[in-house]
């Protein structure tokens, strides 16, 4: 677990686009962050930023007591899930599990169990040995999930990961992935556009206009406004 503290984070892309403006969240150990607002305000540049994607203009992100963009890649302590899964088509469910984790130099017995772990908590036991174009795009995005959870990071990070799911596969997922997120422990930043998986979903809602903060607080707070 860590908490998250982004600190007057500006992003100007080159060519004067001015994405993020002096933005500040604190967010806590455990806690459940959306990110929402419309397309083109400037949610995944900030998230990209977070994940140490895309470099920072101004300001400075810290994840627990390190600041994002002095930590090499491989040592950030996080997980990202995509909308488009990000699969490796030609390894097995199994081998998308540890890949990460390989790359880790993690003992053998070590990735197994922790594969099998993950793989139960998302119910795609029955599916280790198939390649990902042998699933349903439900039972993809939870490889995706595996993926994410497998390495017990610190952070996930989430780019409207469900946006491809039909709705009700949405509504589940989401609530699965609350579920683990509450069950792990793990700080949270969750990108989308939807307003119902945005106040089903946070504990707190950043609501981005332009690039800069309109309103931050729980979902009673920014929808349930006199
Ligand atoms: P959102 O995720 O809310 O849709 P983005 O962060 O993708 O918003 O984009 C914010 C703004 O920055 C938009 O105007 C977008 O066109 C611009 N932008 C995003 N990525 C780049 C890039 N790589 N280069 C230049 N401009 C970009
Ligand atoms: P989203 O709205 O889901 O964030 P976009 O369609 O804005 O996605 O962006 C898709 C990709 O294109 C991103 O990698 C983003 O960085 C890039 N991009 C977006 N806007 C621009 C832009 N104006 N110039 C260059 N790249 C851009």
């Amino acid at each position: 677990m860590a908490s998250i503290d982004i600190s007057e984070v500006s992003k100007i892309y080159d060519g004067g686009v001015h994405a993020v403006k002096g933005v500040d969240i604190d967010i806590a150990d455990g806690e459940f962050i959306v990110l929402v607002g419309p397309s083109g305000c400037g949610k995944s540049t900030l998230l990209r930023m977070v994940a140490g994607l895309e470099p920072i203009s101004q300001g400075t992100v810290r994840i627990g007591d390190r600041v994002v963009n002095t930590v090499e890649p491989a040592d950030r302590d996080i997980a990202m899930v995509f909308q488009n899964y990000a699969l490796y088509p030609h390894m097995s469910v199994y081998d998308n599990l540890a890949y990460g984790l390989k790359n880790r130099k993690t003992p053998k017995v070590e990735i197994d169990a922790q594969v099998r772990e993950a793989a139960r908590m998302l119910e795609i036991e029955p599916y280790l040995d198939r390649k990902p174009r042998a699933l349903s795009g439900g039972q993809r995005q939870r490889v995706a999930m595996g993926r994410a959870i497998v390495r017990k990071p610190a952070v996930f990070l989430f780019d409207e990961p469900l946006s491809n799911l039909d709705a009700k596969l949405r509504v589940t997922m989401r609530g699965e992935i609350r579920k683990l997120q509450r069950r792990l422990g793990t700080t949270a930043i969750y990108v989308t556009h939807d307003q119902l998986e945005a106040m089903t979903l946070a504990d707190r809602l950043v609501v981005l206009n332009g690039g800069r903060i309109e309103q931050i607080g729980t979902p009673l707070e920014v929808y349930n406004r006199p």
